[in-house]
């Protein structure tokens, strides 16, 4: 049974992953990234991953059809058993439902929505300096890092508003700081 399911939300250069990867061990949860996934495919250039390659060169959205397919075979395995925090889906209101009815038909719930907030100058700056150290193609061009803040705000800040309208908390984390700080505020807006 998944016990907890945390959403992560956060724009590109929030520290969503960094976070994540902090926060799986103290939640003890399964981190399931969709961006990770799909790098995978991408740098062992599957067929998914020449499928999307252009997509996620252009900081756009790989189509729900593929990506919920994805997700539902993750969070099929066993290892999300304890608990799962998902991170970087859903990312438009279509996921969101489809995540819905995927938990609701295991008989499974979303135990919070965590957003973290950082001003979009700092975003930018943030962004391209992770190009320079990770050589991240989607990372590399001003242009590409707009657009996926364009992205997030128009389809997933929609869909922040979606559990906004719903049962489920959702929690506004400042995410200026240090990791240990921000992972307090996280925690502590969880009940942790
Ligand atoms: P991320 O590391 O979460 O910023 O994701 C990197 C890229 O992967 C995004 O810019 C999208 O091209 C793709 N991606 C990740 N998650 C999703 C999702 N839930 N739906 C569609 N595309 C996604």
């Amino acid at each position: 049974m998944i016990r907890q399911t945390v959403l992560l939300f956060g724009p590109p250069g929030s520290g969503k992953g960094t976070q994540a990867k902090v926060l799986e061990q103290r939640l003890r949860a399964a981190h399931v990234s969709t961006g990770d996934m799909f790098r995978e495919h991408l740098s062992r250039r599957s067929e998914l991953g020449i499928k999307i390659d252009h997509i996620m060169r252009n900081g756009q959205l790989v189509p729900d059809a593929v990506t919920n397919e994805m997700v539902r075979d993750r969070l099929l395995r066993p290892d999300v058993a304890l608990g799962t925090l998902l991170d970087g889906f859903p990312r438009n209101i279509p996921q969101a439902r489809w995540l819905d009815i995927f938990l609701a038909g295991r008989g499974y719930s979303i135990r919070g929505v965590v957003v973290l907030s950082v001003p979009r100058p700092a975003l930018i700056e943030r962004l391209k300096g992770r190009a320079m150290k990770e050589g991240r193609a989607d990372d590399a061009d001003e242009a590409v890092i707009r657009r996926r803040l364009d992205t997030y705000a128009a389809q997933t800040e929609a869909c922040i508003g979606f559990y906004q309208s719903t049962k489920v908390p959702v929690h506004l984390v400042d995410g200026v700081g240090s990791i240990e700080e921000v992972t307090t505020r996280v925690l502590r807006s969880l009940g942790n």
